[in-house]
């Protein structure tokens, strides 16, 4: 059977419910999503025809039921997809897909010149928590050539705009005074130009505004290094008081020269349980998406999404309702028992991943290369 529906498909058209044959089998309906046999491609709210012209929308989710079901291509580059020409704009994670923090991945610049010369048109999409200038920056004295993307959408700077300008209900009403949990040895971030007093006194707090994990910030400008513990129990201040938080890096972890560091998402991960309100300004959420597709020009069924976290960036493209490929090498690589760059991971185990994290990639590459 294809389905195993708690409801039909809907034909807005013709006002019939409708059944696409070539829907994959698990997969369950749930409400008016689309039946297209790229099973990754599940928009959470779209509606039109199937990219590849199999049928009209409707909204499905895949089946609890066991990793079996979990369907995805697996791929030894991206040459073939890339000279498919399907995909206009690629949004690419750059810690894990195209560098560790220190080194580029063996194979990511000439792939990235490669996918250039398709047309493609290519935009960083990160979790950092820095901002796009200084992000472009970092790529450049890593080697990359800045001139071959398109853009680069930040966490961080998506966190300064909507703190500058204000003009979101949620952020008019945050207030200016701010608990800042920042970085030290990686480099503090600036608020210049956000009208913000950074405050160590959680009583005067209006929000907290988490940067990084490594120090808080004073009102002098500068940074006292902090271990995580101490600044955990910042944050049960923060939650008795109820203040709100933003962060500026929703990854709970990433890869550095192979080895994983805590990242801010763990603090807001933290701040929810207890029971704090958290503005997640990155990946998986569908701001950050919507700012690249708007960045890229680009109709979401011609967008794919390349990156290494099943939790941020596949599962972040499946709730924007674009392709993705996910990169086996990077952060997931312990846990798919791979010991060398571009090992071909196991599909089983990845199924079995992709199953436990409810992120369902269309593709699987052992890396980022051509
Ligand atoms: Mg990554």
């Amino acid at each position: 059977m294809y389905f195993s529906s708690v409801r039909e498909p809907w034909d807005e058209a013709t006002k019939k419910t409708v059944r696409c044959t070539k829907t994959p089998v698990g997969r369950r309906l749930v409400v008016g999503v689309d039946s297209c046999p790229d099973i990754s491609r599940r928009p959470a709210e779209a509606s039109g025809k199937c990219p590849l012209d199999h049928s009209t929308f409707t909204m499905m989710r895949p089946m609890m039921t066991n990793p079996d079901v979990v369907s995805f291509q697996s791929l030894g580059g991206i040459r073939g997809l890339a000279e498919m020409g399907r995909f206009k704009a690629w949004f690419l994670d750059q810690f894990g897909v195209l560098h560790d923090g220190k080194n580029p991945y063996p194979g990511a610049i000439s792939t990235l010149e490669n996918l250039a010369k398709t047309g493609a048109k290519m935009v960083i999409i990160s979790n950092s928590s820095r901002r796009a200038s200084v992000t472009l920056e970092k790529m450049r004295n890593l080697g990359f050539d800045p001139s071959l993307f398109a853009g680069t959408i930040t966490s961080g700077e998506l966190t300064h705009q909507y703190l500058q300008r204000r003009d979101d209900a949620w952020f008019a009403a945050l207030g200016t005074s701010c608990i800042h949990m920042t970085w030290s040895d990686r480099g503090a971030v600036s608020l210049e130009g956000l009208g913000l007093q950074v405050v160590d006194d959680v009583t005067k707090a209006d929000f907290i505004l988490a940067h990084g994990t490594e120090a808080l910030g004073r009102p002098n400008d500068a940074v006292l290094p902090m271990k995580f513990e101490d600044l955990e129990k910042i944050l049960e201040q923060c939650a008795a008081k109820g203040i709100p938080m933003v962060v500026a890096n929703p990854d709970y972890v990433t890869v550095e020269a192979r080895a994983l560091r805590v990242m801010p998402g763990t603090l807001a991960s933290k701040y929810e349980k207890l029971g704090g309100e958290v503005k997640w300004m990155g990946k998986p959420g569908k701001i950050i998406y919507d700012a690249a597709i708007k960045l890229a020009d680009a109709d979401p069924l011609h967008c794919i999404a390349v990156g290494d976290s099943l939790h941020h960036d596949i599962k972040g493209a499946n709730a924007a309702g674009i392709s993705s490929a996910f990169v086996a090498c990077g952060i997931h690589s312990t846990e798919l028992g791979l010991g060398s760059f571009a090992e071909v991971p196991d599909a089983s185990r990845v199924r079995e991943l992709a199953y436990r994290c409810d992120a369902f990639p269309s593709y699987v590459l052992p890396a980022f290369t051509w």
